[in-house]
């Protein structure tokens, strides 16, 4: 039985989903204002792992990512780099898919963007005021918590924390604990906006963060789904408000299960842009590391155990995955005379799905596999792994790599690489430069692919 550990609950949960063989997720994506650094990749590793083992699992899922593209962040940054908004954050979503593609995380099925559901925030606010949950000041909009009694449910905040907070009201999307207090669902326009606003029936202005969550995870998932998952950092404010919002304008449970992982740490402290603390993938792939050493060091430490990042730490990663790697390059040449590896094979596919069904427990997962290893080198040096064994033992580590994603994470950065290339061929040819456009079609056709030119744009077709 999967079972997770459900922060609202604060235990670990039996999973069962709302409709059997489907999962409804979300998970908080990137405010695309800069380059994530790798302490938010642990949380889109984890969302992966999590994804991952229950396609294995067999359930389907429907897994939605937003980007939040409008922000006090975005706004401020956008202004200094005197960029329009939509220029400045298109910059940053393309630079977040080249990353997920490198680290070898599957897409979600739908990545919407906040700026494009300003119509659905606004609709959820005038739900919410209809049904007597805000009051007004100088143009914007809050949420009274004092309407909302179980507030503070998934971030378990005390009766004395509350008291304290229905006292004010909060303007910034981002606040601590000891600051609870009415957040805003709608921020009337400032000077500081600039040009970025909406008119609206709500007014000129534009949504606070947290709604931008609420409203796009119910348009897709509908208005009570299976999990909801982010950084711990998430939990409060963002989810919180979250949980408030949407229970207030529906009457109804919003999710099931939270998951929330913790922060990759840098000395103890969390890894941030604000704290300077940190390393972007880019930074570890141009000092040398390669992605698929990144991607297992993120995955190969549970979710909820503190994770220190060191530099020693990525090479002991890579040498892990290394050595899986070098076991499956030297499976074919296997020639002995035959063991039945079948029970051996059984077992360790029983302790891998026990573990991962524990919480996905990866320690456990990666010790079962690195004891097949041994196992498998073990009855190899008595020359009894025989062409057929081997291939069934390399059957299974695909089939285990289907949840943790590191034996085949260069032919995804490769593909990355190829994309990129694709990218600034239309770009060569939108400018006219056909020469270049050329030289770029010839590069792609070194590593391996064709460009299709289809009604709906170009396609990358492996020869
Ligand atoms: P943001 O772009 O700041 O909204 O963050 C995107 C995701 O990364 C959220 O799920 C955060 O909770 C998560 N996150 C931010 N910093 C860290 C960190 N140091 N370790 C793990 N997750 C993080
Ligand atoms: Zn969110």
């Amino acid at each position: 039985m999967l079972r997770f550990y459900n922060t609202l609950t604060r235990e670990k949960d039996n999973f069962q989903p709302l409709e059997p063989g489907q999962v409804r997720m979300y998970t908080c994506g990137p405010t695309v204002y800069n380059s994530p650094h790798i302490g938010n990749y642990r949380a889109y590793v984890f969302e992966d792992l999590l994804r991952r083992y229950l396609k294995y699992r067999g359930y389907n899922v429907n897994q939605v990512m937003n980007l939040t593209d409008v922000d006090d962040k975005t706004i401020r940054d956008s202004r200094r780099a005197e960029m329009p908004l939509r220029d400045f954050t298109a910059i940053h979503k393309n630079a977040f898919f080249e990353d997920l593609r490198t680290l070898n995380i599957e897409s979600a099925e739908v990545y919407p963007a906040a700026t494009d559901h300003i119509p659905d925030m606004v609709a959820m606010i005038q739900q919410l005021r209809e049904r007597g949950y805000t009051y007004d000041v100088d143009g914007s909009i809050y949420f009274r918590l004092d309407r909302f009694p179980s507030y503070g449910k998934l971030a378990h905040l005390d009766a004395e924390t509350l008291q304290n907070g229905v006292s004010g009201r909060v303007d910034h999307d981002e606040y601590a604990k000891d600051n609870v207090r009415d957040f805003a669902l709608w921020k009337a326009w400032t000077p500081e906006d600039g040009d970025v606003f909406w008119e609206t029936e709500l007014g000129k202005g534009r949504p606070g963060w947290h709604i931008e969550c609420s409203a796009m995870s119910m348009k897709y998932l509908g208005t009570h789904f299976d999990i909801h998952t982010g950084g711990e950092d998430n939990i409060f404010p963002h989810h919180e408000n979250e949980i408030a919002q949407s229970e207030a304008a529906t009457g109804e449970t919003f999710v099931n299960y939270w998951l929330h992982c913790r922060h990759l740490l840098v000395d103890n402290m969390k890894m941030s842009k604000s704290l300077g603390n940190f390393f972007t993938l880019r930074d570890l792939l141009d000092q040398g590391f390669k992605s698929k050493g990144i991607r297992y060091a993120l995955l190969a430490t549970h979710y909820r155990q503190p994770m220190n990042f060191t530099l020693d730490n990525l090479r002991g990663a890579e040498t892990g995955v290394q050595r899986l790697l070098d076991f499956m390059d030297n499976l074919p040449s296997a020639d002995g005379s035959g063991a039945d590896v079948r029970p051996l094979l059984q077992q360790t596919r029983e302790s891998f799905e026990k573990s991962l069904d524990d919480d996905l427990n990866i320690s456990g997962a990666l010790g079962a596999i690195f004891q097949l290893v041994r196992d498998v080198n073990r009855i190899r040096a008595d020359d009894r792994l025989s062409p057929a064994d081997a291939r069934a033992v390399q059957d299974l580590m695909h089939h285990f790599d289907s949840v943790l994603g590191v034996l085949d994470v260069d032919k995804a950065a490769h593909d990355a690489d190829v994309e990129q290339l694709l990218a600034q061929r239309q770009e060569a040819r939108k400018n006219r430069d056909f020469g270049r456009a050329d030289a770029l079609r010839n590069a792609i056709r070194e590593r391996g692919y064709v460009i299709e030119d289809t009604p709906h744009g170009p396609r990358l077709k492996r020869m």
